[in-house]
Order: structure tokens, then C-alpha cells, then sequence
């Protein structure tokens, strides 16, 4: 039995929709206050009022651009005004759109790593002397398989940002150690989300086809994860990773797949 998390505060940027949804679900049916962000409000306000209807924590939404400075700062502010600091955050906001490197703008590059990586950065920041208040703050970055264990064709910048992702936890959880906050990241495989299901049934089939559990994760599969780097049980761990795929990184082969 894990220690409860209740009454704790958790910060989930891109939680208005897809895995960040799932992580603002998981941590508010642990009775955790959450604050969800992203930049569509209206998105945002309808998923933190359904996300406050299933019952457990409060779920607020406050609008922010991971890629701009002020705004991470502002939305971690308005977190500590709202719930009085922050505990978790929960670093998930993310893009990934489909390009090949020979078609790749300069533009395309830049958009991708400022969302994926300096948002990643500058909301950790941003919320770095509230986690450190709370005496067992915790970072929680959603990476992906693709970059650091796999790669995809069309996705080599998305790739890159997922794998950078990875450098910075490595060093961020040294530099906070000491101020009693731990950094981790979860590395998921092909979840069903919004931004998921823009790429298609094809895709999906393709994938699921490709994951031994048979299925595509679910949101809620990935907040699982993401909650227990948060429980006073995850304290000893820092700068890891834990992949959560179905099993969709092992098989050696096509064949090791199809023997099954
Ligand atoms: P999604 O369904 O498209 O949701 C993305 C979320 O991020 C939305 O809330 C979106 O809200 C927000 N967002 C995007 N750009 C933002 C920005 N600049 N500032 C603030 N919020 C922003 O995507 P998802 O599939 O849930 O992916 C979420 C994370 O998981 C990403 O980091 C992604 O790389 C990672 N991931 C996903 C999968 C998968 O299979 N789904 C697999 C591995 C890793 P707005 O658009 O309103 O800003």
C-alpha cells in the first residue's frame, strides 16, 4: 500500500487532453488538486470540469504556451496562488508532427524543440523554488520510446527532442538533489489520445499489430506510471526512466513477434 498523495498539488502541462488528461485523472481520482495547461481554453475548461465531476482532487485549467517563458512562470504562479505551492510536475506537454528530414524546415526544427524541450526546461524552471518548498518535489517528464529506445521514419526531429529530453533529466536530478526533488521521466509506446488518433486507423492497426500485449496504452497507463514516481515510496529514485509500451520495444524481430 503506497502512502496517499491526497491534498497534494500537481502541475500537468498539455493537461487538457490525451496523456496529460490521464495524468490530471489518475492524480485527482488520488485526491491530488491538479492544474491543468495547454492553450486552447476551451478545451481547457471543459476537461478540467469533467476531470472535477469524476470525483476526488479539484481539477483547474489555466492557459499557457510551454514554448514562452512568462508563460510557464505565470501558470506555475497561478498554481501556488490557486493551491498554495506545487508538489509534482508533471512536464507532458509535446508535439509531433510528421516530417521527413529531406522535407524538414528550419522552422519545423525550431517549433518542435521549443515546445518539446525548452517547454520541458522552462516549466521545470519555473516551478523549481515551489517544488523545493514543498520538501519532496518531484518532476515527472512525459518522453516517448521514439528517440531514445526506437525510431520512426518522419519523425527524426521528434525523435531528437524526445532523447534531449532524457539529457536534461539526467542532469537536472543532480543539480535539485540536493533541494530534496527528484526528476524522472516515463517513456511511453503508442497511447490512444487525441493527437494519436490524428494519425490515423492505418497507423494505429500498424502499431497494435507491433505491441506484444496486443493493444495501444491507455491514457490512464500512463498517469499509473507518473503517480508512482510521485508516492513518498519513489523518494530513492532519480534520473531514471520507466517505459511503459505494451512490451512493443523487445522483440528482436518480426518473427520473434509472430511466434508468439
Ligand atoms: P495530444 O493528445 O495532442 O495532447 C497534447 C497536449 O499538449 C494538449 O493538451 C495540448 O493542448 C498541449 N500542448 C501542445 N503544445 C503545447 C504548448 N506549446 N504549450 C502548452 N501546451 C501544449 O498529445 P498526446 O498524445 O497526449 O502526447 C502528450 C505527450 O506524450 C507528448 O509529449 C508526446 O510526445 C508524448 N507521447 C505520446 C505518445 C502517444 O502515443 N500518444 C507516445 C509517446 C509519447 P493545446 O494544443 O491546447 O496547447
Amino acid at each position: 500500500m503506497f502512502t496517499p498523495l491526497e491534498g497534494r498539488t500537481v502541475l500537468v502541462t498539455g493537461g487538457t487532453k490525451g496523456i496529460g488528461k490521464g495524468i490530471a485523472g489518475v492524480f485527482a481520482k488520488a485526491g491530488c488538486n491538479v492544474v491543468i495547461s495547454g492553450r486552447d481554453a476551451e478545451t481547457g475548461d471543459a476537461s478540467a470540469l469533467e476531470l472535477t465531476r469524476r470525483g476526488g482532487g479539484q481539477v483547474a485549467f489555466c492557459p499557457g504556451d510551454v514554448a514562452r517563458g512568462e508563460d510557464c512562470r505565470r501558470v506555475a504562479e497561478t498554481a501556488v496562488e490557486w493551491y498554495g505551492g506545487i508538489d509534482v510536475v508533471c512536464a507532458n506537454a509535446g508535439i509531433f508532427p510528421d516530417t521527413k528530414l529531406v522535407d524538414m524546415t528550419e522552422e519545423d526544427i525550431d517549433a518542435i524543440f521549443a515546445t518539446n524541450v525548452k517547454g520541458s526546461m522552462l516549466t521545470v524552471q519555473a516551478c523549481v523554488p515551489h517544488l523545493e518548498r514543498s520538501g519532496r518535489g518531484r518532476v515527472i517528464l512525459t518522453s516517448s520510446i521514439t528517440g531514445p529506445l526506437t525510431g520512426f521514419p518522419g519523425w527524426s526531429h521528434y525523435g531528437a527532442t524526445k532523447a534531449a529530453q532524457l539529457g536534461f533529466v539526467r542532469t537536472a536530478c543532480i543539480e535539485l538533489a540536493p533541494k530534496k526533488i527528484t526528476v524522472n521521466a516515463v517513456l511511453p509506446g503508442n497511447v490512444v489520445s487525441e493527437g494519436l488518433d490524428e494519425l490515423g486507423e492505418e497507423y494505429s492497426a500498424q502499431m497494435a499489430a507491433s505491441i506484444p500485449l496486443g493493444r495501444l496504452g491507455l491514457v490512464e497507463e500512463i498517469g499509473a506510471a507518473a503517480l508512482f514516481l510521485a508516492t513518498e515510496e519513489a523518494a530513492y529514485i532519480t534520473g531514471q526512466t520507466i517505459v511503459v509500451d505494451g512490451g512493443q520495444t523487445v522483440p528482436e524481430s518480426l518473427a520473434a513477434l509472430q511466434a508468439m
